[in-house]
């Protein structure tokens, strides 16, 4: 899965939305997150970021912004 760390907050771009094919992303206060349950991976989002706050969880040291993508797209 892909996912949204904090280069996002405030920024909300959302380029990135718009061209997810299976729609994973939610917004919340401060920033976008990716539903890590819904993402199929594609790496579609990334380069239209122009933030680069969106990175593959398979980068180390990403596993605090997977979990709070995961825990604010629950609640959508
Ligand atoms: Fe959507 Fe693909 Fe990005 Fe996952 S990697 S959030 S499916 S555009």
């Amino acid at each position: 899965t892909y996912v949204v760390t904090d280069a996002c907050i405030r920024c909300k771009y959302m380029d990135c939305v718009e061209v997810c094919p299976v729609d994973c992303f939610y917004e919340g206060d401060n920033m976008l997150v990716i539903n890590p349950s819904e993402c199929i991976d594609c790496g579609v989002c990334e380069p239209e970021c122009p933030a680069e706050a969106i990175l593959p969880d398979t980068e180390s040291g990403l596993e605090q912004w997977l979990e709070l993508n995961n825990t604010f797209a629950a609640q959508w």
